[in-house]
């Protein structure tokens, strides 16, 4: 299909400095936990953002110096030359779809204790260490370690250019970087020619800037990431005044502006909390102040919204960082008309969770990244089916849906069983919570697609037993049949049923779905940590119920933290008046109370109870796999050859690892069993 006329403007050429970006589609830097550690998985999920379209692919945040390591955290790396091949393999890749490579220098200053170099952090003046509350503190940095540093960032652009990068950053962020650190009014505590007035204060970003264009100008250009809401005033809000006396006093040094918000939580808004395009009023004023193209990010996944942002001027390109992942032809599929293959990203930031948990990313809707090296996962291609054979799949749950897709783009005639009268299982559900309806692309994207394969039929209210599917007769069967939570409290904090249930009103998230009524005061037990303890606190009060939530943990969803909700939903909670009672077990239930326990003195407290709502962990729903399970023979003579189990089903995880399944189970159908490692390694050669 042509392209639509509106989004031409997304497929101009925009130049930058001494380079030439093909269309205006960048992807910014973003963290990835592959980087230094897990190098060619790095590579080729670079590669592959070339491949499907963006005219920029650019690096993780890189560090330049042993002062400025950033262990544990896996990110790039640049410290000498032996570090130079492992960006010329990633560039390579991006190069050879005509794309510019662009990499993130940084040293983080006092963010990070230097916890593999053990070198003794520096920083703009004396501070503690950030990162992980360390029990160390940066040293104030002299004038010959300013002299230093400015060396070392001028060797890593040199060394950068050497790797082959098109563009490279000079990264001034307050807190994450020296650079800004020196502009900060608040950290910058300095009485020399450094500190004090902001002509003193911008004179080290001028530098730097100056060394890398000085050092690599004349073919690389020179990107400045800067953060519009970091100067803080004497109200302890932001100063825009000085952000843009900032801009105006470096406005055409650098021959790109890449601007963003201070806070992560924000910068990476999750869709629960923010909509698309949520920076455009924090940073819009950018491009009245320079002349210079300027690119920004709002996880951007709708075309119209990308073309009013370079129409409007708000940006000349539309930066993308998690778009990118969720989608990494993207850009492809508008250039050739296909929007409605556009795998959107969700905003459900299971991506960002993979740097805090120091892990190759992860993302729920886009099962192949990280994949594309170790498995050689494409995530538009998949082989061609290896046998005639008819699978049925049973259960339209995510994993369910993505195992039908995915088998169908293969080419096997799929059944697709559901008993309810919807598809998307605990999605469908999810998504009518309060702020999480973009969840729903999940059962989006997947049923349209499945809608125009001609070869996959679906049967809703369609619940099965172990009886149909041996008289079916079809030779692989896919059991996705979820999971359900349970109702007895035993979770990670109780290992026993919790006593007096009996007596007490007892509701399971699966209750609330079906749109049971429940009476105040609601006591919600959430030891589960992720987010529908307190999605489920927001839905029962904002319908006039008195809520408490229990948790064992030391905050409310405690593991959303990594995925930059939690600050959010307990400010959220709060604001909305739920009583939230940390660190607290339940210990026992009665008729109109419960017993709750602090859990590290033991000390009891009795509230007061009518519904009491259990987030504890779920069971799967494995009863129709046991049932066939059971006897071997009969499986046998009814020809089915293979039968599987996956996602909720085999053990509740998280919705990206059931998209995961699916799509695994769907790649892996005919192949050879194997039980060996099912991926190349990345090995590090001994010196
Ligand atoms: P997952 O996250 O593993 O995909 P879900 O709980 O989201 O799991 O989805 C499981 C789906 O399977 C639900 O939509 C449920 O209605 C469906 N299901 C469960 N048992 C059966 C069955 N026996 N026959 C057909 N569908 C079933
Ligand atoms: Fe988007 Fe979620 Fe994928 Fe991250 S994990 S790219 S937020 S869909």
């Amino acid at each position: 299909m042509p392209r639509d006329p509106r989004y031409d403007i997304l497929f101009e050429s925009v130049r930058i400095g001494p380079v030439t970006a093909k269309n205006r589609f960048f992807q910014v830097p973003h963290c990835n936990g592959m980087g230094m550690s897990y190098p060619s998985t790095m590579a080729a999920m670079r590669r592959m953002k070339a491949e499907g379209g963006w005219a920029v692919v650019c690096t993780e945040e890189t560090d330049i110096h042993p002062s400025g390591d950033l262990t544990p955290l896996i990110e790039g790396r640049l410290w000498d030359d032996r570090d130079i091949p492992v960006f010329a393999r990633m560039n390579e890749g991006i190069h050879e779809h005509g794309a510019l490579a662009g990499i993130e220098l940084v040293h983080t200053g006092h963010r990070d204790a230097c916890l593999y170099s053990r070198e003794v952090p520096i920083a703009v003046s004396h501070l503690p260490v950030h990162a992980g509350d360390y029990p160390a503190q940066a040293r104030a940095m002299d004038r010959s370690d300013i002299r230093a540093y400015r060396r070392w960032h001028r060797d890593a652009a040199l060394r950068a250019k050497r790797a082959g990068f098109d563009i490279v950053y000079v990264y001034c962020h307050a807190g994450s970087s020296l650079n800004g650190d020196f502009l900060s009014r608040t950290l910058n505590r300095r009485t020399d020619e450094y500190g004090g007035s902001l002509q003193n204060r911008i004179r080290l970003v001028r530098e730097v800037l100056e060394d890398t264009r000085d050092a690599i100008g004349a073919s690389c250009a020179v990107a400045l990431r800067f953060t519009v809401d970091d100067q803080i005033g004497p109200d302890g809000e932001a100063d825009m005044a000085e952000s843009r006396a900032i801009i105006e006093l470096l406005s055409d040094l650098p021959d790109i502006w890449d601007v963003n918000v201070r806070e992560w939580r924000r910068d990476s808004m999750p869709s629960r909390f923010g909509p698309e395009a949520s920076q455009e009023e924090f940073v819009a004023f950018v491009k009245t102040v320079t002349k210079k193209p300027v690119v920004g990010v709002g996880r951007f996944t709708s075309p119209d919204t990308m073309a009013s942002q370079i129409r409007r001027g708000v940006l000349d390109f539309i930066g993308a960082a998690r778009p990118s992942i969720a989608d990494p032809f993207l850009p492809r599929k508008i250039e050739e008309g296909r929007i409605d293959d556009i795998r959107e990203c969700i905003g459900c930031n299971m991506c960002v969770s993979s740097d805090f948990t120091i892990v190759p990313m992860r993302c729920t809707q886009n099962p192949t990244i990280g994949e594309e090296w170790r498995k050689g996962w494409h995530p538009e291609t998949i082989p061609p089916r290896g046998s005639n054979d008819g699978v049925l799949v049973v259960g339209a749950g995510p994993a369910g849906l993505e195992c039908a897709r995915a088998l169908g783009q293969r080419g096997y005639d799929v059944t697709l069983a559901e008993a309810r009268s919807i598809l998307g299982g605990r999605v469908a559900d999810e998504s009518r919570l309060p702020g999480l309806a973009t969840w729903g692309r999940v059962r989006d994207y997947r049923t349209q697609q499945i809608q125009r394969m001609a070869n996959v039929q679906v049967y809703l209210e369609s619940r099965l037993d172990a009886k149909q599917i041996l008289e079916f007769g079809f030779a692989k069967v896919v059991l996705a049949t979820g999971g359900t939570w349970r109702r007895d409290g035993v979770g990670r904090w109780r290992e026993e049923p919790v006593p007096g249930l009996a007596e007490a009103s007892v509701y399971t998230p699966e209750d609330v779905f079906a749109g049971k009524r429940l009476e105040g005061p609601v006591v919600i037990y959430d030891d589960d940590h992720y987010y529908l303890g307190g999605v489920l606190a927001e839905k029962l009060r904002s319908e006039g119920l008195e809520v408490t939530l229990v948790t064992p943990g030391a905050d409310v969803s405690k593991w959303t933290q990594v995925t930059l909700e939690q600050e959010w939903i307990e400010e959220r909670l709060y604001r909305i008046g739920v009583a939230i009672i940390e660190k607290h077990g339940l210990a026992a239930a009665a008729r109109g109370e419960v017993r709750i326990q602090h859990i590290q003195s033991g000390r009891e407290r009795v509230l007061p109870c009518a519904a009491l709502v259990m987030v504890t962990m779920r069971l799967p729903n494995d009863a129709l796999f046991q049932a066939l399970a059971a006897d071997p023979g009969k499986l046998e003579a009814a020809g089915i050859r293979s039968f599987t189990r996956i996602g909720d089903c085999l053990a509740p995880s998280t919705i990206a690892a059931a998209v995961y399944a699916g799509h695994r189970s769907a790649r892996e159908m005919d192949a050879p069993p194997s039980d060996g490692v099912p991926f190349k390694r990345e090995m590090i050669a001994l010196e």
